[in-house]
């Protein structure tokens, strides 16, 4: 019998806990394939960075669900070769650094478990994802926004070695950090994204999971590169 031709992949998933590596993996995978990359997370963290400049209450659901139609978000490639990966555009505004500061950490979990905000970036995730090669990165991708995805991964690490990565990033980037402290929001967060009402955290029924903790991305990268060359029995 002729070997089958695996179909090309349209849309790659990948959800996980803060500070997991899907980012970086999701990142390194769409650059291998020539994929687009969309971080979802930096969505909702632009409606609460414009929440916390137009100083709305992030605890006023009607207002930040206004406020979540109201804004346009652009995401672009890199502008400045500042570390950035992309650039994220807040009604014309470059915000892309300003979205991670501990601010905006604190209370984009409030933020994005409100019902109205999700349906919203999702219908705005869900146009993107149409365009086809696509690598996808959140908490609800695979659950909610692409079900559909081919591929679907769900990177998790444990909390101490995601908040070790927290610190060493915001270091890295010039600023202050206390590991206690972003160990308790790492942990806060988690339990916030993983109980909330509307598009919990957890990995889909189909998703293959990946423990980062002692693995670098480039590993896990070449792996799924593997997975996607020679499909796993009904893997794909
Ligand atoms: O991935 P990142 O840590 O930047 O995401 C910030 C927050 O945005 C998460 O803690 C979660 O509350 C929310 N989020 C979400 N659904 C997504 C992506 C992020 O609820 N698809």
């Amino acid at each position: 019998m002729a070997k089958k031709t695996p179909e090309p992949i349209g849309v790659i998933a990948i959800d996980g806990p803060a500070a997991s590596g899907k980012s970086t993996v999701g990142r390194l995978l769409a650059e291998k394939l020539n994929f687009l990359y969309l971080d979802t997370g930096c969505m909702y963290r632009a409606i609460t960075w414009a929440a916390l400049q137009h100083e709305i209450d992030v605890a006023d659901e009607t207002a930040v669900t206004q406020l979540a139609h109201d804004i346009q978000i652009d995401i672009q490639p890199v502008r400045e070769e500042d570390g950035r990966h992309y650039t994220v555009l807040v009604d014309g505004q470059d915000i892309t650094w300003q979205l991670r500061t501990p601010a905006v950490d604190a209370n984009v979990s409030q933020v994005s478990s409100y019902l109205g905000v999700r349906q919203e970036m999702v219908k705005r995730q869900r146009a993107f994802g149409q365009r086809g090669a696509v690598v996808m990165v959140g908490r609800d991708i695979g659950t909610v926004v692409m079900p559909d995805a081919p591929l679907k991964l769900f990177i998790t690490a444990s909390a101490e070695e995601r908040a070790r990565r927290r610190t060493r990033d915001r270091k890295t980037q010039g600023h202050s950090a206390d590991y206690d402290r972003i160990l308790a929001d790492v942990q806060r967060r988690d339990k916030i994204d993983s109980s909330r009402e509307h598009s919990p955290l957890r990995p889909a029924a189909d998703a293959i999971r990946i423990d980062s903790t002692d693995q670098p991305p480039e590993e896990i990268v070449d792996a799924i590169l593997q997975m996607i060359k020679e499909p796993v029995n009904g893997n794909r």
